[in-house]
């Protein structure tokens, strides 16, 4: 089979490797749509966080796929469901796992970063990771649970309270999840700030309601910064009504710091929260508003490939004009 990879030497290749086999309590799947983003550019390019992936690394941590064997033990998910698996796989046995805290497991194990990924023919995973998309649910929209999942942890955190009055910042794929996910949140309305002129109406149909490309004065009871642009944060501290919260989504890159003003964070009973990845227990909330129809995300996928044309997809993944949501590679045959 062929699978996408990277030696963090600035170029990713499709190369020819064994077909894997399911091991007992795993599953053989095809992967059917694999997104890519952000965070793949920089594996190839060599920025990967050391800690959180392993070189050479085989590509694909977003994606939907069909199962087409099973390992011994495996009685669900069946031969033909549609599924999405659980990226950041628990050990199940230290504190974090024990507490439901799978997402900061002590053993860090990830598909699409230190295990094989998904832009490939083929992929084996755990079976009882897998979580079954009904028919209801687009691909593409399937094919964007990884970043939903991750999105669906931070709200977790987050806890907005109806009514709330929500700034976006940026206006990539996580940031509109994050519009989307806010009115599932019943949000009263939703702001972005967003960098791309031309990604209003992509914004709009994500659910929202006025669409800034530069910064007010308007006070919020939540702030997502999903665009990893440091210098938003400070003057965001500033935006947050007393007991507000800022969910620190966007990564800036390795070693970057932003001013505070400690006065208003204490003050103001501020809530200032970083979420990393995805816990099983937001996966399954992430699977179950898909599943349900309260989150449909078909129209982010807004760039398709094929995974020979790979190089065409991480091409307008840097520089595609907007509007621009998801680049997804079609893994075909
Ligand atoms: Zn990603
Ligand atoms: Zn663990």
């Amino acid at each position: 089979m062929k699978a996408l990879f990277t030696s963090g030497d600035k170029k990713a290749e499709l190369l020819e490797v064994s077909d894997p086999i399911p091991a007992s309590g795993e599953i053989l799947v095809k992967p059917i749509l694999a997104g890519i983003c952000g965070t793949d550019l920089e594996i190839i390019a060599g920025d990967g966080d050391p800690a959180f992936v392993k070189y050479p690394s085989s590509l694909g941590h977003e994606w939907v796929g069909e199962v087409i064997g099973v390992g011994a033990g495996v009685t669900s998910p069946a031969i033909g469901s549609r599924i999405v698996v659980t990226g950041i796989i628990p050990c199940q046995n230290c504190f974090e796992c024990e507490n439901g805290d799978t997402n900061r497991c002590l053993t860090y194990d990830e598909i699409g970063f230190t295990r094989p990924g998904a832009a490939a023919d083929l992929i084996t995973v755990p079976a009882w990771l897998a979580h079954e998309v009904k028919s209801s649910v687009t691909n593409e929209t399937a094919v964007l649970a990884e970043p939903t999942a991750v999105v669906t942890q931070a709200f977790i955190k987050a806890k907005p309270k109806p009514g709330a009055k929500v700034l976006i910042i940026g206006d990539g794929t996580i940031a509109l999840i994050a519009a989307t996910m806010a009115k599932t949140y019943s949000a009263k309305v939703v702001h972005m700030l967003g960098l791309k002129s031309g990604q209003e109406e992509i914004a709009a149909g994500a659910g929202v309601d006025f669409f800034l490309t530069s910064a007010t004065s308007d006070k919020y009871d939540l702030i997502i910064e999903a665009a990893g642009a440091t210098s938003r944060i400070e003057a965001a501290v500033r935006q947050l009504v007393r007991g507000g919260t800022l969910v620190l989504l966007g990564y800036p890159g390795f070693g970057k710091s932003a001013a505070i003003l400690i006065d208003d964070v204490i003050n103001n009973d501020l809530n200032i929260i970083g979420s990393f990845g995805s816990s099983l227990s937001a996966w399954k909330k992430c699977v179950e508003l898909m599943n349900s129809g309260a989150l449909d995300l078909t129209n982010l996928v807004t760039h398709k490939f094929a995974l020979a044309d790979f190089e065409a997809a991480l091409d307008a993944l840097k520089n595609a004009p907007a509007p621009r949501g998801k680049v997804a590679l079609v893994v075909e045959g």
